[in-house]
């Protein structure tokens, strides 16, 4: 694994103009659990001019904020204060708030990672939250340590900082934005604003909804769903949305290129309740399900899949063929993290504490098998072995994507590409390795007419190999800077055990 790069798997939320910013952030953070369990965080501030508030901390949104942090982020003064008769109850509420989950599988896993990022500098207070991946990181640090910048983190994401707080951009956003490559949805809080962005290829999603007046932005929209906002558009890709006082604003400070979605979005990393580039997640996992049934048809007695990463597809392929869909695979939601360091005992217990599966079900059956994406093999063994020992007659592993053969430099985190099994072997051979009777994958023509949207409009790189944006020599030495080295372990055991267990 190479641990200077760093990987984010992000989730972003902000509010503009609400007096319960602190607490609508915190539940869109809820929301978005599912794009980063590592750390969470929430800033807020008042009117304009007014002190940032900021509380991070590792772990899940549950964990990371508790009462009386909310209290502080909605800008409730101390208990001092009010034992001084200096505050009463209808204290100014904080309405501006961004927000961030965030998982990272690398040796920065640490608090001082923890986003929103905050800097107070001669532009002002900033803070910011981002999701995605700067591809040209490692060069512009190194361009920004030699002018001097001091990095307090491992992220890529405070690059943007630095080149704000540069007098030569004359802190100008849009310029600042014409010098970052790669994939970036961000959220952005300033003393009078909240600016939201998306890379001029779109790779990861971000939403624009309202509520009561208030204008919010989302990774994905499920989080509207759960604090009541209206969903009003996508942002799109190259956009920056600058809301204020006066309202919102558009700006399109990149050159137009076509737009390039990250396809693992609708495969296995947005929430199926979810809707981006106006089609419903789960829609498409289905539609990928029958679309898989059409190309690898197999003669079965049970369609069953790996939850829950495969339950749509595992239905549309289901539905597809006329077979009997079941639910033979319970899944264990309570096991929260664990931090026991990796051993073999460790590793097997992980991939069974997740998942067990109901021997009579499948006793005797002709068993296809349904998971959104074979990465390592790991999952899939464990499930083709365990389904054996059961007395499955035959078991037919289906996947709802293509092979997985390359790197991913936009976000989403994958091995080293010589781990991804169908990088090093032909499907035949993997279904052989991992004990099935036969493996199919979707095509990549199947998987983006499930989609129902144009070919083009896509990120193939993971399968294809064809990156969008070009990924800069020496990329990959980000983070460190020059020849400096992580105090933090290599792989967090956590990150190693959760990799696994997805
Ligand atoms: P593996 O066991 O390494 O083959 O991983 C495949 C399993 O992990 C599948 O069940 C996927 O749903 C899930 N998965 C795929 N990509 C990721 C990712 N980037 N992070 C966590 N889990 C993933």
């Amino acid at each position: 694994m190479n641990h200077h790069k760093p990987k984010h798997e992000c989730g972003v939320f902000a509010v503009f103009g609400h007096t319960n910013a602190a607490e609508l952030t915190y539940y869109g953070l809820f929301a978005l659990q599912h794009r980063g369990q590592e750390s969470a965080g929430i800033v807020t501030a008042g009117k304009s001019g007014s002190q940032f508030i900021r509380h991070v901390d590792m772990g899940l949104v549950s964990q990371v904020f508790k009462g009386p942090d909310l209290e502080r982020l909605k800008g409730r003064p101390p208990e001092s204060e009010f034992a001084k008769g200096r505050a009463t109850e209808d204290y100014p509420k904080n309405t501006r708030a961004i927000g961030h989950v965030r998982y990272s599988t690398t040796g920065s896993s640490t608090l001082t990672n923890a986003q929103p990022l905050m800097v107070d500098c001669a532009r002002g207070q900033i803070a910011i939250g981002h999701n995605g991946n700067l591809v040209n990181a490692a060069l512009l640090r190194e361009e920004l340590e030699d002018k001097g910048s001091i990095f307090q983190t491992t992220v890529d994401s405070e690059i943007i900082l630095h080149l704000l707080a540069q007098p030569s951009d004359g802190g100008n956003v849009l310029n600042v934005l014409r010098r970052i490559q790669g994939a970036f949805s961000v959220v952005m809080m300033t003393e009078t604003e909240i600016i939201g962005f998306r890379d001029p290829h779109g790779f990861r999603p971000l939403s624009l909804g309202m509520l009561d007046g208030a204008y919010v932005l989302t990774s994905e929209t499920c989080a509207f769903d759960l604090v009541g906002a209206k969903f009003i558009r996508d942002i799109e890709p190259g956009e920056v949305v600058i809301i204020g006082e006066n309202g919102i604003r558009s700006e399109r400070p990149f050159d137009d290129v076509r737009p390039a979605f990250c396809m693992f979005e609708y495969v296995y990393f947005a929430r199926p309740d979810s809707i981006i580039s106006g089609v419903n997640v789960a829609r498409v996992r289905t539609e990928m399900g029958r679309q898989l049934a059409i190309e690898t048809p197999v003669e079965a007695d049970i369609v069953i899949p790996v939850p829950d990463s495969g339950n749509y597809a595992a239905f549309g392929f289901a539905e597809q063929l006329g077979i009997r869909f079941e639910q033979a695979f319970v899944r264990n939601h309570y096991i929260g993290r664990t931090f026991l360091q990796p051993s073999q005992l460790i590793r097997d217990f992980n991939v069974r504490v997740k998942l067990n599966l109901i021997g009579e079900m499948v006793r005797g059956k002709r068993v296809v098998v349904v998971d959104d994406s074979i990465v390592r093999g790991t999952t899939a063994m464990a499930r083709v072995k365990n389904l054996r020992e059961c007395g499955a007659k035959e078991v037919h592993l289906r996947v709802s994507c293509p092979p997985h053969r390359h790197a991913c430099h936009y976000g989403i985190d994958f091995p080293d590409p010589k781990k991804l099994i169908a990088n090093q072997h032909t499907p035949e051979a993997i279904a052989g390795y991992l004990g099935a009777d036969s493996i199919g994958y979707l095509s990549v023509p199947g998987m983006i007419k499930s989609t129902g949207l144009p070919a083009n409009s896509f990120c193939l790189a993971c399968f294809n190999g064809e990156y969008p944006v070009p990924i800069p020599e020496g990329a990959g030495k980000f983070v460190m800077g020059k020849e400096r080295k992580s105090l933090a372990p290599e792989v967090s055991p956590q990150a190693e055990l959760f990799g696994k267990l997805k």
